[in-house]
């Protein structure tokens, strides 16, 4: 009798465990369903997506007719100047920001960043940034090593992608809550790998950080915040597969990914990304708070091979990528920053709440436990 009665408190206990557990699986369950898929699912298709995969690939090879896009080159000046003209025509505000690279004992080189911005006056701002130079060497080739890359995906994709998606949301730009920046990036690839700099004693990614540095001439940061800072390096190749880049926001790496899922880009998006640590261009803006994602492949082990090599050419850029990538952005950007959208791209469930509903959870069973002992069975203890 005795035991049987212990049997039953323990089967009372597993059962109350049992619920609390259910109760915070519903709650943390229901609300990540609901961001990533009901919600999602109801505001899409409520627009049409009209970026064009081969007018970004026409962008791609005009960039490779001015030839190799490095500082001091006449073919950076050429393409300098056609970037501003591309965005002039789309954006409502365009800004350069000029700067001068020396390193010591070598010249001076005369650098350019490139901004347009949508909704100037909104007060939030998310930037998409991609860089526009092209390596001066081809250190992964196995041979002619110190010849330029043409840049095709490497610079070249980025830009022909932004410059679409700048024609592509100018025409929603009225149904946006928020700013958008189109930032060319300057001398992010004459950096050293393999024994070899791009240009001598140059780092990668120079030109975002001085951008950073002079940010403030570009915003007014008593009425303008940023949201996030999303980067496309080498969007446009064949078989386009995404990391993980372990620097980006968890948030808003889940958001564009699922963003990307849902139009059924399941391989380019993958629910289980390889996680990459690349030194890129969004680490400037990562480091002065913004969240940041790096929109990337694996081009050291991954599918497409032609990373620093006289092979980064037009023969291996897919339209495709472009449209994947081009289409998951628009889409992003309509579905998260248009006016009266309750959407938000961060987590709006944050891990302290998860934690603090584990705790609770834990703490009600405690006292749940206790007020049986008390009052079901009176002088027993619940756990023998
Ligand atoms: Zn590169």
């Amino acid at each position: 009798m005795g035991k049987d009665f212990a049997n039953l408190k323990m089967f009372v206990l597993i059962f109350i465990l049992i619920i609390l557990g259910n109760l915070n699986y519903h709650i943390i369950g229901a609300s990540s369903f609901e961001k990533n898929d009901i919600s999602h699912l109801l505001s899409f298709n409520s627009f049409d997506l009209e970026f064009n995969e081969t007018n970004a690939y026409d962008h791609i090879s005009t960039q490779l007719g001015f030839g190799f896009r490095v500082p001091g080159n006449s073919a950076h000046t050429n393409c300098s100047n056609w970037i501003i003209s591309q965005i002039q025509s789309t954006t409502s505000l365009v800004s350069t920001h000029e700067f001068t690279i020396q390193k010591e004992g070598e010249p001076s080189y005369n650098c350019q960043n490139i901004l347009g911005k949508i909704n100037p006056d909104r007060e939030n701002i998310v930037i998409f940034g991609a860089h526009w130079d092209s390596r001066n060497v081809s250190e992964k080739a196995l041979t002619n090593r110190e010849k330029p890359i043409p840049g095709a995906n490497d610079g070249g994709s980025g830009v022909g992608v932004l410059i679409e998606l700048a024609r592509v949301l100018s025409l929603y730009q009225s149904n946006l809550d928020s700013q958008i920046w189109f930032l060319f990036i300057d001398a992010e690839d004459q950096g050293y790998t393999q024994g070899m700099y791009g240009i001598q004693g140059w780092d990668y990614c120079e030109g975002s950080r001085v951008f950073v540095e002079d940010i403030d001439d570009f915003y007014d940061s008593s009425s303008e915040s940023f949201e996030c800072f999303i980067l496309l390096d080498m969007v446009g190749g064949t078989n386009l597969e995404f990391i993980k880049e372990s620097r980006s926001d968890d948030d808003l790496h889940e958001s564009i990914f699922n963003e990307g899922r849902a139009l059924g880009y399941n391989q380019s998006f993958p629910g289980e990304a390889k996680t990459m640590a690349i030194k890129d261009d969004h680490l400037a803006f990562m480091n002065i708070g913004m969240p940041v994602i790096d929109l990337i492949i694996d081009f050291i082990y991954g599918e497409w091979t032609y990373h620093h090599t006289i092979s980064d050419d037009l023969s291996n850029i897919d339209s495709e990528s472009l449209k994947i990538t081009g289409r998951t952005l628009e889409s992003f950007i309509k579905n998260y920053y248009s006016i009266g959208t309750e959407q938000n791209w961060r987590d709006e469930f944050p891990k302290w709440l998860y934690i603090s509903l584990f705790v609770g959870s834990g703490l009600l069973l405690v006292i749940v436990g206790i007020v049986l002992k008390k009052r079901i069975w009176p002088g027993n203890s619940i756990l023998k």
